[in-house]
């Protein structure tokens, strides 16, 4: 999984928007992308349970500022404080909810 094209902020829809090719684009709220952190401090990295609820998470959050890390992720620096998550390309492309995506997550990968 290569770099996105296009990383966008929309901070008055509050939503982190990923462009990978021309016709493959990505929408991610900032509340629900926080919640998919995967950091050591969000998520128990041997069960996998969620060490934050959505509850502790601002109704408000908003983003500071993002960057890129290397060339295989993206750091988000949410309101909250929070900034040592990294959502990697794979992560993002998995959490994609476009309606290509979701018919491919149900249907398996797609026959040639
Ligand atoms: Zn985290
Ligand atoms: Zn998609």
């Amino acid at each position: 999984m290569g770099p996105p094209e296009a990383i966008q902020i929309h901070r008055d829809q509050r939503v982190v928007e990923i462009r990978w090719s021309a016709d493959h684009v990505s929408v991610y709220p900032f509340r629900w992308l926080r919640e998919q952190c995967e950091c050591a401090a969000c998520k128990n990295e041997w069960t996998g349970e969620r060490l934050v609820s959505p509850e502790q998470v601002p109704e408000d959050l908003g983003v500071e500022g993002a960057e890129l890390v290397g060339n295989y992720a993206l750091r988000i620096r949410w309101s909250d404080g929070h900034d040592t998550g990294l959502y990697t390309w794979e992560h993002l492309a998995s959490l994609c909810r476009c309606t290509r995506c979701e018919r491919k997550q149900r249907q398996g990968p797609e026959m040639q």
